[in-house]
């Protein structure tokens, strides 16, 4: 039986969806005003993996993730950069699916921006009023959080300690609110600002909004688990409780579940701090599916420290099963299809069926991926000790097959890919031009065709050389 840690209930509980056989599940994406950080990438990869294992136990998973594509970050860099917000955006999304393609990241089955969900947000805003859960001020609509009896239950805040921690917010003359803890669901436009008509003027959404509508239209008024990094806990996710439930009437969600930081020195890597990666920088040094087997070679709620060294390891750890694979699969070729064993195998397929129970256990305990990948490193011993000449065929086949399949469950594709790395290319396209400023042009023709043989192209422009993969 499944068991999920509830963030709601503080406990480990057994999953059972709403509909028999299916998962309704929403992720909060990111906000898209920059390539992501890897940290940005620990909840994507995460939450693909618990997707991954509810697909491979035969669950159907309507997955949902969003862009906050309209955001002040976005507008300050539009600014900044003289160009539309939407452009910013536009550009972001694009970049930022292309690294979950490369973290193996499933697509989801649907992905939905803000600002194409406007209309629902201002009928959810609408419905929050009627119901005296929301209250207009000068073009910008407030939610009355005190109006709400559960707020707080999420993040097991008492709402006395949180009006103290407020106080200081009165003194600042935020005079609009009722309540210093109300939240914003709607704000007026602002000159130069990105905005949409509503019945209260011009403006645009808050954030906490999007994702109540969002999740409702492509999931339903209850989510069966709703997911994303802990700091979204408070307020953004009490929020969204607040917003959904009143509106909806019923429960927001039943299960949520929440990663713990990608750290570096001990502190959260975030991109205000200045103390991150983006994936494309890893991406530089390592094939990215060893930063995604980094990232789950921990459990998801436990911190995870970044460093050099660390994702090394985890690449030596990868090696090793892909190299195992690879020498089964070489020891498969040879062997004639319907070989007998030529030494008993019983215990060896039992042990194979243990192991493949001990990752599923491993899973089902709140997705431990860490003893999870425990459990496949056990299986390349055994494949390292059992796969030979004297193997069966179909005992060689079989640990081939139950190594890939776990790996995929975890999105890690056992397939050794020779791909070169942006640092590898850059370093022979410099050698290229030293070759073109000698005018050894033979060697620099050479250079480029070797290039173009690894799916390597280059284009001289006046800019200087550029490369794309083919
Ligand atoms: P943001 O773009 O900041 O809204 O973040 C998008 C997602 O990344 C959210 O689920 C965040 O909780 C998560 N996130 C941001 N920084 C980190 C970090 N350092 N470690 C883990 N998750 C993070
Ligand atoms: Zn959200």
């Amino acid at each position: 039986m499944m068991r999920i840690y509830n963030t709601l209930t503080k406990s480990k509980q057994e999953f059972h969806p709403i509909r028999e056989g299916k998962v309704g599940m929403y992720v909060c994406g990111p906000t898209v005003y920059n390539y992501i950080h890897i940290g940005n990438a620990r909840p994507m990869i995460v939450f693909d993996t618990v997707r991954r294992y509810l697909e491979y136990k035969g669950y159907e998973v309507n997955y949902v993730s969003n862009f906050t594509d309209v955001d002040d970050k976005i507008i300050k860099k539009a600014m900044e950069e003289g160009v539309d917000a939407s452009e910013i955006s536009e550009r972001y999304i694009k970049e930022c699916q292309k690294d979950m393609a490369d973290l193996n990241v499933k697509e989801a089955t649907h992905h939905p921006k803000a600002t194409e969900e406007i209309d629902g947000m201002i009928a959810m805003i609408q419905s929050l009023i009627e119901k005296g859960y929301a209250y207009e001020v000068n073009g910008t609509v407030y939610y009355r959080v005190k109006r709400f009896h559960g707020y707080g239950k999420l993040s097991h805040k008492n709402l006395d300690d949180m009006q103290s921690g407020h106080r200081d917010i009165l003194v600042t003359g935020e005079t609009e609110k009722e309540d210093p803890m109300d939240f914003v669901l709607w704000k007026p436009k602002k000159e130069g600002e990105p905005a949409w008509a509503s019945p209260w003027g011009e403006g645009r959404p808050g954030w906490h909004i999007e994702c109540s509508v969002m999740s409702k239209k492509y999931v339903g008024d209850t989510l069966d688990i709703h997911a994303g990094g802990e700091d979204l806990i408070f307020p953004h996710h009490e929020n969204e409780i607040a917003q959904s439930e009143a509106a909806n009437g019923v429960p927001f969600a039943n299960y949520w579940m929440h990663n713990a930081f990608l750290n570096i020195d001990n502190k959260k890597m975030s991109k205000s701090a200045g103390n991150f990666f983006t994936v494309r920088d890893i991406a530089e040094k390592f094939p990215l599916q060893v930063l995604r087997f980094f990232m789950l070679s921990v459990h998801y709620r436990s911190p995870l420290n970044f460093s050099d060294t660390l994702v090394q390891s985890a690449k030596n750890g990868l090696d090793r099963i892909l190299t195992a694979v690879e020498s089964a699969k070489e020891v498969l070729s040879k062997l004639p299809q319907g070989k007998q064993a030529e030494k008993p195998e019983e215990e060896s397929y039992k042990q194979l069926q243990v192991l493949r129970e001990k990752f599923e256990a491993a899973m089902e305990d709140d997705f431990n991926t860490a003893d999870a990948i425990a459990a496949i490193f056990e299986m390349v011993k055994l494949s390292n000790i059992t796969v030979d000449e004297n193997a069966s065929y179909d005992y060689a086949k079989s640990v081939i097959d139950e190594i890939e399949q776990l790996c995929g469950v975890l999105g890690i594709e056992t397939e050794k890919k020779e791909e070169m790395l942006d640092e590898e290319i850059e370093a022979m396209i410099e050698e290229r031009q030293q070759a073109r400023k000698n005018k050894d042009f033979k060697k620099a023709d050479e250079i480029r065709d070797a290039l173009l043989e690894k799916g390597i192209q280059l284009k001289d422009t006046r800019e200087g050389v550029k490369w794309s993969r083919v």
